[in-house]
């Protein structure tokens, strides 16, 4: 498994699971543009990963995924730079949610879904035509989640958006499979992450208990699976939803 001279365009990378798979992709050689709608925390976080000395360059953009024009102009920046695209992962996202009944759609579903849905739409957009563009090839990764896959307390939206991006992923690699373009999904399930850790320690603990090691999974674990999608060692997995989710649905359908 290798990344050596393939340029990746992350989105979301600032933090989290992004930044983990910054450094994922790094240390397999290739060049690495850190994308996120906080442009500061970006250049800093490619600054920072530059001095660790690993194989690949790493260039940084800010980019707000909820605005096609600027998700372009982050495709266009990658190709400035590095020459080229050959991976795009389309991992930005924003969680949290109410009771459905008490939602404000102006508030609790509109701005969500210009994230989490629309971002990634714009995202398979913009590389599908870059890759056209190149003559074909390339890989889109997503970032769905387990909620994508399953009813969900307080994330009516969320879920919604996160289902959305599992028939994104089918249908594009459908659809992009005549120029050689893959497109997968991954569902993570608890990450120890800033958008996690904004819960109580007993809610991070209950959601701990439903992963099939009773803790919660790291960033680096997801990123190492992402890598991987990303290289020529997982051509053979296309229009798919790979589980990053430690058996939280073995977990979850373990009386049925
Ligand atoms: P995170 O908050 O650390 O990372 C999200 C990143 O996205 C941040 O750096 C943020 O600045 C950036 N971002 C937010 N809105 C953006 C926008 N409009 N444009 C560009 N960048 C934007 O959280 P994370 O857990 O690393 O989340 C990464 C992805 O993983 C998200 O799509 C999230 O829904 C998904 N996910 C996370 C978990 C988990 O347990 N942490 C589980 C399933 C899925």
């Amino acid at each position: 498994m290798t990344l050596e001279n393939k340029v990746a365009l992350v989105t979301g990378g600032a933090g989290g699971i992004g930044l983990a798979t910054v450094r994922a992709f790094l240390r397999q050689g290739a060049k690495v543009v850190v994308a996120d709608v906080d442009e500061v925390r970006a250049k800093a976080a490619a600054e920072e990963v530059a001095d660790e000395g690993t194989p690949g360059s790493v260039a940084s953009v800010g980019v707000d995924v909820s605005v096609f024009e600027q998700v372009e102009a982050a495709v266009a920046a990658a190709v400035d730079r590095f020459g080229r695209l050959d991976v795009m992962f389309n991992n930005a996202g924003i969680a949290g949610g109410k009771p459905l009944l008490e939602h404000d759609p102006a508030v609790d579903y509109a701005p969500m879904i210009r994230v989490d849905q629309d971002g990634v739409y714009y995202g398979i957009l913009a590389a599908g035509r870059q890759f056209r563009a190149q003559g074909g090839g390339g890989v889109i990764i997503n970032t769905s989640s387990i909620y994508g896959e399953q009813a969900a307390e307080l994330a009516f939206t969320y879920s919604a958006a996160k289902a959305a991006v599992i028939s994104f992923t089918r249908s594009a690699a459908y659809e992009l499979a005549h120029q050689g373009t893959r497109v997968v999904a991954i569902t993570p399930g608890r990450v120890a992450t800033p958008i996690i850790n904004q819960f109580s320690p007993e809610l991070r603990a209950l959601f701990a208990s439903e992963l099939l090691r009773n803790t919660m999974t790291q960033p680096e674990e997801v990123a190492d699976v992402v890598a991987f999608l990303a290289s020529d060692a997982s051509n053979v997995i296309n229009g798919t939803v790979v589980s990053c989710d430690d058996g939280y649905s073995v977990f979850k359908q373990r009386f049925d």
